[in-house]
């Protein structure tokens, strides 16, 4: 498909930097050498890029050290997978720890049990002092039951406290895990979802819900002649174009490579083109510069397919019009709205059947 194309011309680009970089530092090339310089050329993480930047800024290349704090600061634990283990390591813990303290808890119940079970035997036959001694006992057993009731109570107070912590942390890993690290918008896994979602809730109620489904204009020329680390701050910006223009409701996804898509529940047709021209307007809008060098460069456009939900649809056959929208939008020039009843797109989807 177009999409993993693109995805191959653009990761070789990363990669091309980074063995480039490892060549003209004379490094081994190490997956974990790698790993930091691909990083560094996509740009994601800004923490990483700048700490590299001062290193080479000071001593013009990076020791086998500082590679390691490096790696251990921005990767090793920004790693999803690793922090998926650590927080399922702390939960087994957690509950082992909560398992033990309840065996010890029970354990105690059981003698207090054995000592309360022990003073009624005994107190039949009791004279004064042997009373006395009894409720001696009783009050030490009481005690300790007491003591050992508080460190409960105090151990699951702490637990709790744990447990919060890491569903925090559980919860921060999905979002992550459904996040585009690029643009910050939703990413395709998230989308697929919420279309999910959305056509079961449509079908539910009746309610209309629409797809706009975009892609930048001459992309590749951009990139071609610009970069494709300027490509990148274009598709945050054309990101931000589109999370500025939708509301709490609506989902705003990285569908592709440079295509977005938007999920629009509960809005019809009219307002959909609506919503599409106003990302459409904003994107155009925007004078690009590059920001190292405030170099113009120039504006971009993008192309918008809009189509709503019928009864029969699947995820698959609303993407599928809404995309002929978008062809048809690419056919006519680019830089416009279609919609799936315009007759560009009724004779596309003909000629296609
Ligand atoms: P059209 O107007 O027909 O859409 O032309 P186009 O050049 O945009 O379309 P094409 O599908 O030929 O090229 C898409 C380009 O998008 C190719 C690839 O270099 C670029 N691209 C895809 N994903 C990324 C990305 O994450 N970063 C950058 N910088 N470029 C990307
Ligand atoms: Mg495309
Ligand atoms: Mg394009």
């Amino acid at each position: 498909m177009a999409v993993n194309g693109n995805e191959h011309e653009r990761t070789l680009a990363f990669a091309e930097i980074a063995l480039g970089q490892i060549k003209a530092l004379g490094q081994p090339a190490y997956p974990r050498n790698y790993e930091i310089w691909y990083t560094y050329a996509t740009g994601y993480n800004s923490a990483l890029n700048q700490n590299i930047n001062e290193a080479l800024a000071r001593k013009g290349t990076l020791s086998a050290a500082e590679i390691d704090q490096i790696y251990d600061a921005h990767l090793s634990s920004t790693r999803l997978t690793d922090r998926i283990d650590n927080v399922g390591a702390k939960v087994v813990d957690e509950i082992d720890q909560i398992m033990a303290m309840i065996d010890a808890a029970s354990g105690s119940a059981a003698n207090y049990g054995e000592s309360l079970a022990s003073v009624r035997q005994k107190i039949g036959a009791a004279d004064r002092d042997g009373l006395r001694s009894i409720i001696e006992g009783l009050v030490g057993a009481t005690k300790e039951m007491e003591k050992t009731n508080h460190a409960l109570e105090a151990r699951l107070k702490a637990s709790k406290h744990e447990i919060s912590q890491l569903q925090l942390n559980l919860e921060a890993v999905r979002n992550e895990s459904l996040t585009d690290p690029l643009t910050t918008l939703a990413n395709r896994k998230f989308f697929d979802l919420a279309m999910e979602k959305a056509l079961a809730d449509a079908a539910k109620t009746d309610e209309p819900l629409s797809l706009l489904m975009t892609d930048i204009d001459h992309f590749k020329k951009f990139n071609d002649t610009f970069g494709h680390l300027t490509g990148d701050q274009v598709l945050r910006l054309v990101a931000q174009a589109v999370k500025q223009n939708v509301k709490g409701q609506d989902v705003a996804a990285r569908y592709g490579g440079e295509e977005f898509a938007v999920v629009l529940p509960r809005t019809g047709l009219q307002q959909a083109l609506t919503v599409g021209d106003h990302i459409r307007r904003a994107v155009m809008g925007k004078e690009l510069m590059k920001r190292s060098t405030g170099e113009h460069l120039g504006r971009i456009t993008i192309s918008v397919g809009v189509a709503m939900f019928r009864r029969d649809d699947t995820a698959q056959s609303l993407i599928g019009r809404a995309d002929a929208g978008l062809y048809a939008a690419k056919r006519n020039g680019r830089n416009r709205v279609i919609c799936e009843t315009d007759p560009e797109v009724a004779q596309a989807s003909m000629a296609a059947a």
